[in-house]
Order: structure tokens, then C-alpha cells, then sequence
């Protein structure tokens, strides 16, 4: 069994998919070819923003969100101490410092009340607060810019609370929906539920190409047109003239290609992955799973469920051939990078406690009701 199958996907788009790349190969024009801007056109229309950037990786669409926003040294952006690594990473690599947050332990995502004590921490300069990173130069306060909530397992964080208090605060809000593009929060499509969103292309997401890629999504028109000089090099009006530093980030015309393909059994994929973790919460009722709350969609980039006997039951359900995963299983406060941040042990219990207690099941929109029967069946032996 396989724990995401890309395989029947790509059986059942084959000709499409191979015909697309074949137009590619025949018009020629690899890079920023029509097919990126279609794609473009699409993801926006599915988001319901303004505009859509695509670029080359979900880890650059945070990046060059930051940057059209100018953060960099002296600066701190909050995000979810429970994520995968690029959401703190694009902070530290502009110089700015990452503030983390712990997670509700229902909903796994960031908890809007313990951000607003992070704030308030970070204005007051005061870790009494709430947990603040020891900087390696004291004397210069930082300066609260901007929030990265990660609809974690494709689940979007509690956005009404949170630009609410962001707003109060003046900071710009970036979605981090790289797992979460399909979902939806009270009919508002994930991608759109910040003041820019960022998403991401790899394969194992649940719109995924054959490669990297990513793409960010604004109302702001300014924004955009920032973003997409810095994706190209901060290039200006003309093509040799630069007015700011940026990047080589463009998407390839060929994923763009496939990705186009992909969009068109998308919806049904979302469908059938609703359907699919209706079925499991139904057979694991009773077991800790991840709380979706009324009003939200996920789009299922993970099943992720909490138990105190992960190691016993991984290894069971791997004897019956059933892949499980561990995201995560450390906090990036204790990432090795950043134990220059000096964040206590306890700081993050919440975090702490899902990182050792977390673990996901076989997800994808092809997985059929006999192999989910057979997975909790498994599971349920081995509890
Ligand atoms: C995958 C992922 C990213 C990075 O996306 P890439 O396309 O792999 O660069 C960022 N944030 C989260 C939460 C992710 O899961």
C-alpha cells in the first residue's frame, strides 16, 4: 500500500498530461510559456483572489511574500511552532527573527489567544509574557511585522480572531496554505485568508506537480506587482532593468503544463478526499483525531490522529504493509538551527506533546473503502 498513490492519478490523466508536456516541448517556450499564465489565471479563479504569482517552490511563495514586504534583520514574524521547517526558515533567511506559537491541540494550528500574548510579549520586550527567542544583539528591540498561521494537515487556522487581532496590531498576515490548497474557511478558499497566501506545487501536496513549485495569492495590487519583479530578478518595466534585488523564481512552463491538467479533476480529487476522511473519522471514532471545526474544510493533505502507542502501532500497521508518517516530530524551536534561540524545554508544551504523540495514516483521493477498512481494522487489533 501506498501512502500517497500518485501513480493511479497519473494513470487516469496520462494522455492529457502527456499531450500538454508534448505542446511544451513543441512550442518551445520553457520559461514563463503561455501555459504559466493560464495556470495563473485558473489558481486565482479557484482562490477567488485578485491575483495569483506562480513561482518555484511553496518555500520561495512564503520568501517572496516577505520580501515585497520588506522584513529583514530587526524585524520578528510569529508563525506555528508546530510546522514544517520552510515556514520558519524563509523568516531566518531574510534576517528577520521567528517568534513561535503554540497550536490548539484540537485543531493542531496556531492558537490566535497565545498569539496575541506573543505579541504583547514582543512590544512589551518582555518574555514574561509569553516565550520570546533570546537575540544575539539585546539592544536592538525587535519589531512585530507579520504573521505566518500554516493550515496545518490542510486544515486553515481560525482566521476571523486572528485578522482581527492582526489588524488591531498592524501586522501583515501570510497564510501558509502549502498544504491546504482545496480547503475552505466559512466558504473562503484557502490560499485567500490572509493578506497574501502562499501555496506549494510538490508532488505529495494535495495539488502537486511533477516537480517544484508554488504560487501566491494577493487582492493587493501593489503586492503582486512587487512579487512578481522579485520573482524575476527585480526586474523593472524594462527586461535588463533591475530596481531591486530579487530572485530566480519562476515556475516552469512544463509543470504549469501538467499542473493545468491536474486542475481539471481537482475538484473531484477534493471531493473524494472529503469523503474518504468522513470514512475514517466514522471507523475511528472514539480515537483523538484532528478536530475539524464547523465552517471549515480541509483539504486533506494529511489524516493525522494522536496516540500515546505511535511506535507500537506504526510497526504493526507496517507488518500489514500500511505505511504511517510523523509530521513532526520535533518542534522548530528545537530544530538545530535554532537552538541559537534559546527557547526553554517547556515552552511550547502543547507542541511538544502532539510532536510526540502525532502520526498520519495513507491519504490520497484513490485510497478505496476496502484498503481504509483494512487500515483501521489493523489499527484497531493493534491498540
Ligand atoms: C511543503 C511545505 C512548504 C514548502 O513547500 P515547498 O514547495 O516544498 O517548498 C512550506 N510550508 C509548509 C507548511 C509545507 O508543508
Amino acid at each position: 500500500m501506498q501512502f500517497i498513490d500518485l501513480k493511479t492519478q497519473y494513470r487516469n490523466i496520462e494522455n492529457d498530461v502527456r499531450q500538454a508536456i508534448e505542446a511544451v516541448l513543441e512550442h518551445g517556450q520553457f520559461i514563463m510559456g503561455p501555459e504559466v499564465g493560464q495556470l495563473e489565471e485558473q489558481l486565482a479563479d479557484w482562490v477567488g483572489a485578485k491575483h495569483s504569482i506562480s513561482c518555484a517552490s511553496g518555500t520561495d511563495a512564503l520568501q517572496l511574500v516577505l520580501m515585497a514586504q520588506n522584513i529583514g534583520p530587526g524585524d520578528c514574524v510569529f508563525t506555528s511552532a508546530f510546522s514544517f521547517f520552510a515556514s520558519a526558515e524563509v523568516i531566518s533567511l531574510l534576517g528577520a527573527t521567528p517568534v513561535f506559537v503554540d497550536i490548539d491541540p484540537g485543531t493542531l494550528n496556531i492558537d490566535v489567544e497565545k498569539l496575541a500574548l506573543a505579541i504583547k510579549a514582543v512590544k512589551a520586550n518582555d518574555p514574561s509574557i509569553y516565550p520570546l527567542p533570546v537575540r544575539p544583539d539585546q539592544n536592538l528591540p525587535l519589531e512585530a511585522k507579520a504573521v505566518i498561521p500554516v493550515d496545518i494537515f490542510g486544515l486553515p487556522a481560525d482566521y476571523d480572531p486572528l485578522m482581527e487581532l492582526a489588524k488591531r496590531e498592524g501586522l501583515f498576515v501570510l497564510e501558509d496554505a502549502a498544504q491546504s490548497f482545496g480547503g475552505s474557511y466559512k466558504g473562503r478558499s484557502t490560499g485567500s485568508l490572509g493578506h497574501a497566501g502562499a501555496t506549494s506545487f510538490f508532488p505529495a501536496k494535495p495539488l502537486g506537480g511533477y516537480g517544484d513549485g508554488g504560487a501566491v495569492f494577493t487582492d493587493d495590487e501593489e503586492v503582486a506587482a512587487k512579487i512578481k519583479s522579485i520573482r524575476n530578478h527585480g526586474m523593472g518595466s524594462d527586461r535588463y532593468d533591475h530596481v531591486r534585488l530579487g530572485l530566480n523564481s519562476r515556475l516552469d512552463t512544463i509543470q504549469a503544463a501538467v499542473l493545468l491538467q491536474k486542475l481539471k479533476v481537482f475538484g473531484d480529487e477534493v471531493a473524494k478526499r472529503q469523503e474518504i476522511a468522513e470514512r475514517y473519522a466514522n471507523m475511528l471514532s472514539g480515537y483523538e483525531l484532528q478536530v475539524i471545526p464547523t465552517g471549515y474544510v480541509s483539504a486533506w493533505a494529511q489524516f493525522s490522529l494522536l496516540t500515546d502507542k505511535r511506535e507500537h502501532l506504526q510497526e504493526e500497521l507496517l507488518k500489514q504493509d500500511i505505511p504511517t508518517m510523523v509530521y513532526y516530530p520535533k518542534g522548530l524551536h528545537h530544530q538545530g538551527v535554532y537552538q541559537s534561540l534559546q527557547y526553554g524545554e517547556n515552552d511550547f508544551p502543547v507542541t511538544d506533546s502532539v510532536c510526540r504523540r502525532i502520526m498520519s495514516l495513507p491519504m490520497h483521493p484513490y485510497l478505496d473503502e476496502e484498503s481504509q477498512e483494512r487500515i483501521c481494522r489493523v489499527f484497531k487489533q493493534a491498540v
